[in-house]
């Protein structure tokens, strides 16, 4: 049975003291939390210092992106080696805000997917189609690409590792969620991408979560979905109180 997963994404949001802060307080919170992994993305300048904040404790950080290569004249970037060597565990890749705002294209979120893994960096890779693509019924046609080409040239156990969020981009701090049978239908829809892709045992461990204005009041059931793995969460992650109560639905399962 696939484990539930939160992952809040604090965009960027928050100074390094009151990250710390915030990281201290849902540590606290969740200390004898059981059966679900909680994950926070946060700006690469606090990394370091919210990695030790949760030292010992259930929760993991994330960064928001990631370099490919190892090093080298990428002004600006930050490489797997760097993320690795303070102790990041996992790292979200092809937010749409990265897709949209940066150019990020499905073979650049390939590399990267791909360097995460041989940096043993668990990705979450984010994907999900645009309100006209959804309302022109072109969203299996986006989705199907997007991880067609970002997790080309995985073997099968590098892709169980993966972990998929899908953020229909309409949703996303919007305030508009998917139904919770609007996402299990796009949810069993990737699913079926990945056992093509990979065969079944890969889509039948894979996480996927879900990610658009996933709150306190919508998280329960969103997550009742049987293909709803868990939740990729922009704004409802920044307190940690609120975000506690997303985790909590997520346990409920
Ligand atoms: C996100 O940015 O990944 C996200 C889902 O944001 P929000 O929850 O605010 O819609």
């Amino acid at each position: 049975m696939r484990r539930k997963m939160v992952a809040g994404n604090w965009k960027m949001n928050k100074t390094n003291i009151e990250g710390v802060s915030a990281i201290k307080e849902l540590v606290k919170l969740t200390k004898d939390y059981k059966n679900i992994d909680i994950i926070i993305g946060a700006p690469t300048i606090m990394l370091e210092a919210l990695v030790k904040a949760s030292e010992g404790g259930t929760v993991k950080i994330a960064a928001q992106n990631m370099h490919y290569k190892e090093s080298g004249a990428f002004t600006g970037e930050t490489s797997p080696a760097m993320l690795k060597s303070i102790g990041v565990e996992y790292v979200i890749l092809g937010h749409s805000e990265r897709r949209e705002y940066f150019f990020e294209t499905n073979q650049f979120i390939n590399e990267k997917i791909k360097a995460a893994l041989a940096y043993e960096i668990t990705p979450i890779l984010c994907i999900g189609e645009k309100l006209e693509e959804r309302e022109t019924g072109k969203t299996f046609e986006v989705i199907f690409k997007q991880l067609k080409e970002g997790m080309a040239n995985l073997t099968k156990e590098e892709a169980k590792k993966v972990i998929i969020a899908y953020e229909p981009i309409w949703a996303i701090g919007t305030g508009k969620t998917a139904t919770p049978a609007m996402a299990e239908e796009t949810h069993k829809e990737i699913r079926g991408i990945i056992t093509e892709m990979f065969g079944e045992e890969v889509a039948h461990e894979v996480i996927i979560q879900y990610g658009g204005s996933m709150n306190a009041n919508n998280a329960a059931e969103l997550m009742a979905q049987s293909n709803i793995d868990g939740g990729l969460v922009g704004g409802a992650s920044l307190d940690v109180k609120v975000f506690d109560v997303v985790i909590k639905a997520g346990m409920t399962k």
